[in-house]
Order: C-alpha cells, then structure tokens, then sequence
C-alpha cells in the first residue's frame, strides 16, 4: 500500500492551506488566526463536533467512522505555532509578519492533519472514532500539556494518541522512528552568583563574582564528562552569562548565569540537577561568594511505546517501503506530555536536503505531504478496520 491516491490528487489543496498558513506565523498560544481557519476548515469537511479554545488556543475535532461499535478512540495530533524568527527564504508566501516565521515545519505538520481530517470525514471506511488535535504552543509553551490539563483525553476518551515531525536531512518522503526515550526532557537553569563589587584596579578590595563563574562554568563541563555515565546521554549547557557592572573598569556584584540541561532518563535528570547545585555552591564558597541555583524541570523526556511504535512503523513501511530508526535527538518535543497521559507513538518524516530547523531559510517540504497524510490515514484504518 503505497501513497494513497486520494492525497496525490489533493497535494495542491493541501499545499494551498501550508503556504497559507505560512504567511501568517503565529508564536506560543497566539495562534488565533491558525486556530480559527483549522476550525472552519474541520467543520467543513463535516466533522461530527469541533471544539475550540482546549487550552486556550487548541482546537479539537472529532470524526466517527462508518461504525463505533470496536469502542475505539485514536487521537491524531498536529502544532500550529510558529518561532520568534525573521524569515530569510525569500519565497513569494514568506512571513507577512516581522520577528515571526514558521520555521519548525508546524505549518506543513497543521495542513497535513487537516488534509488527512478531511479524507477521513469523507470516507469514514473505519470501525472507531477519530480525534484530530490541533495544539499551540510547542515551541516552549508546553501547550500540549495546557490541552490535557484541559481534560482532553478524558473528555473525547482517547485511548492511543499519534504525532509527527517532518526532519530535513532525512530523505523526503521517508520514515524514521524508535521504541522508548526518543526526545531529550529540555530543563532550563539560572545561577546567580554574589560577590562584592569595586574598582576594577584594586580586586583585592572585591570578592570577584566574574572569576567564580568562569570557574562554575568550566566545572559545569564535568557533570557530563566526569560524573554521567559515558554510554549515557547528558548536555550541560551555559547560554547566558551577564554581569551587573557595563563599565570597563568595575568589578561587578553580581553574575547571573542561564542555561539548559538535555537528558534521556530521570538518572541523568537527577544527577545534572544535583551536581549544578554542589558545583555552583562549593566554587563559590570556596572563593568568598554566593552562588543560588534555580532550576526548572521543563518538558519531560518524550518516551514512544513499544506496541505503538511498532504499529506505525508497520504502517510507514506500508506506504513507503521502509521505515529506519531514528537517532536519538537531545531537542525536545512536549508531544512527551501526551504521551505520559496515553501510549502512542511519534515518528519523523523526511523533508528532503533542507535548511534544519529553526534556521531563517528553512522550509517546510510540501512533496512530503502525500506520504505524510497517508499515514494518518493507515493509522487510523489500520488500528481501527471497519468490517
Ligand atoms: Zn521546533
Ligand atoms: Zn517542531
């Protein structure tokens, strides 16, 4: 069963709401526009109940099949919003908004979902309900898990629940996924460190703060390369170091760090968290400062289930002769949310030879639209047959 015919024949439609979309990027759970076009659209394609404003900006649609009677519920997610980027492609349908671009692909990842919705609500050749989600908010907001704080689970009883990513560099069209810890959980930190500020020409006045960070930062290197397992995968990053003084000639007070932390087990979580906080306090005891860690667990570690997992690649090889494994990724993606709430499954699908993301010349493939909405189609008419 390769690509289904029917998205061949509506590529162009289907391309037509992508570079729409496109033009008009919307960032974190400002996407009222995006929101409200997947809305009228789902409605429609004759959806048998669409719901708008789940976790604030997501919108739910749900389709029936020829039959229920198999009691089944699969829940098929797509994001819509966009990133704090100006856009440098160039292209006729470019970002009509400046500091904004859809840069992810969730774009190409909403007119899929909306493509294969309306394939789904036409044809309906499936024993079970369909629930599309349509969630804001996945670049940082956590707006997956806004949605099922929301009750969206409980409240439309979805039992499995689907995502996808497109993934340039991947060949376009082609699938790549993998059982268990897939996405990295994305912590974030900041360390503020005290000392006493003065004249930069007579430091033995001071207690530095500057030279105990610099010593935080270079020891911060050792939690991955001295403290986690090596076969084990753990990022310590500082992205941010800033000081209280702007003069050439003062020794500031203060020092505040920023960075992140990238893990793929609640081990490495752990340790990273607590060997930040002993470095950071040792060094700067040491040294005559203060140092205070804030650190904040953001999303989890996105963790695809084995059953599931193995279904959709089932499908994926179905529809394109193959489905390889994907490697581990140390970005995150708050699908993992959901997929604490409910088994289910992620998987990658190939833009082709493109610009990565969130880079200002990236775009969203649109010849991957037909392999990627066949397989929400299979998902469905595979995992719920209709007699
Ligand atoms: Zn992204
Ligand atoms: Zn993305």
């Amino acid at each position: 069963m390769p690509v289904k015919n029917s998205f061949a024949d509506r590529q162009d439609e289907i391309t037509a709401w992508r570079r729409d979309i496109h033009a008009h990027p919307e960032i974190l759970f400002d996407t009222h526009r995006t929101s409200a076009l997947v809305a009228e659209k789902l409605r429609a394609f004759g959806c048998d109940e669409v719901v708008e404003g789940v976790g604030r900006t997501g919108v739910v649609g749900v389709i029936k099949g020829k039959a229920t009677g198999s009691g089944k519920v699969v829940g098929l997610r797509a994001d819509m919003d966009a990133l704090p980027i100006e856009e440098a492609t160039g292209l006729p349908y470019a970002s009509k908004t400046p500091g904004a671009m859809h840069a992810c692909g969730h774009d190409g990842h909403t007119a899929m979902l909306l493509g294969a919705a309306e394939y789904l609500a036409e044809t309906r050749n499936f024993d079970g309900t369909v629930v599309v989600i349509f969630q804001p908010a996945e670049e940082g907001g956590g707006g997956a898990k806004v949605m099922c704080d929301d009750g969206l689970m409980e409240r439309w009883g979805v039992q499995e629940v689907y995502g996808m990513h497109n993934w340039p560099g991947q060949p376009l069209g082609s699938f790549a996924i993998r059982t268990g810890p897939f996405f990295a959980a994305t912590d974030i930190w900041q360390m503020v460190i005290e000392g006493r500020g003065g004249h930069a020409a007579k430091p033995h006045e001071t207690v530095d703060p500057v030279v105990c960070a610099a010593q935080i930062v270079s020891a911060a290197q050792t939690i991955a390369a001295r403290n986690a397992d090596p076969v084990s995968q753990l990022v310590v990053s500082v992205t941010s170091f800033e000081t209280s003084s702007k003069a050439f000639n003062v020794i500031p007070a203060r020092v505040t760090l920023k960075g992140t932390v990238r893990t793929l087990s609640p081990e490495n979580r752990d340790l990273a968290e607590s060997r930040l906080g002993a470095i950071g306090t040792g060094i700067a005891e040491a040294m005559g400062c203060k140092a205070t860690l804030d650190y904040t667990r953001n999303y989890p570690v996105m963790v695809n289930h084995p059953e599931q997992t193995e279904f959709a690649a089932e499908v994926a090889r179905g529809i394109s002769g193959q489905c390889a494994e994907a490697p581990l990724v140390m970005g995150g993606e708050d699908f993992a949310f959901m997929l604490e709430e409910r088994p289910g499954a992620y998987i990658l699908v190939g833009n082709g030879d493109t610009a990565a993301v969130h880079h200002p010349e990236y775009n969203f493939n649109d010849e991957a639209i037909p392999a990627g909405c066949s397989w929400w189609a299979e998902i469905v008419e595979q995992r719920m047959p209709a007699a």
